[in-house]
């Protein structure tokens, strides 16, 4: 099935630029790598896809990319059984509602935005009734903004342990998404803060937590989130240009 909302010409001249595109993310995502000492395969490009045409995303995976993420429920069904993704890991990114969990469970292999206790215990639910248990990480509002999801900074150990015992699901680590700030600056220093939380956790070793995964860093910023310890970064309109939503 084609995409009904994009003719052919729109398609072929995204795909040109994504492949010009996804060549210099990845020269820039290897080089900082090297400059936080590890190597280019420690880090995971996940392509952020929402409003991406699936001829787009599945151009994407071809090239080689092996993970993508949808922020919306609705949207990632839709594209879903058209993705080519039997080499590549599709992720939920954006913020999710406890009632819409059960049409995630099977299709995604981690959830970056657990932020309370009831979602935590409701995709273990639903996980456990399908015999799976699905990777998670916990959203933290490094900015303390009102209008963001994710728990606060100080709140991550607490509420570890009060999700430590679902049986359905593994937590693998954290995520943010910053205060968009014009100060690079300031953005490096929540970033610094995250990594900081996730080194002192890990050290923690706590039962039924692994601290590997640290998922921040967008276009704007992934190379700053990679030199300050991002392991995952969410990279969408640095890959397929400007969003453009019906
Ligand atoms: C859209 C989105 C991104 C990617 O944003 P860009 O600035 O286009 O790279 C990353 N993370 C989340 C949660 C998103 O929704």
């Amino acid at each position: 099935m084609t995409e009904k909302w994009f003719d052919e010409q729109e398609i072929s001249e995204r795909i040109a630029a994504l492949e010009e595109n996804y060549k210099v993310v990845t020269e820039r995502i290897a080089q900082a790598a090297v400059r936080s000492g590890r190597s280019p395969e420690d880090i995971t490009l996940l392509a952020a896809t929402k409003t991406v045409p699936v001829p787009v995303i599945n151009r994407a995976i071809a090239l080689g990319v092996t993970c993508i993420g949808e922020n919306k429920v609705q949207e990632l069904c839709q594209k879903y059984d058209q993705l080519h993704l039997e080499h590549c890991d599709c992720h939920f990114i954006g913020h999710l509602q406890t009632n819409k969990v059960k049409q995630l469970i099977g299709k995604v292999s981690m959830i970056h935005s657990v932020d309370s206790v009831r979602l935590a215990k409701e995709i273990s639910r639903i996980s456990q009734q399908q015999d799976l248990v699905t990777d998670v990480l916990v959203e933290i509002n490094i900015g303390g903004e009102e209008s963001k999801s994710g728990i606060p900074l100080e709140d991550t150990e607490a509420f570890l342990a009060e999700i430590s015992t679902f049986p359905g699901i593994s937590v693998q680590g954290l995520m943010t998404i910053p205060p968009a700030e014009e100060n690079i600056t300031k953005t490096i220093q929540y970033f610094e803060n995250m990594y900081k939380k996730l080194v002192d956790i890990r050290a923690k070793r706590l039962d039924n937590i692994s601290m590997n995964c640290l998922s921040m860093g967008m276009s704007a910023d992934y190379v700053q989130a990679i030199e300050a310890g991002a392991t995952i970064v969410r990279v969408g309109s640095a890959l397929f240009g400007q969003r453009v939503y019906q």
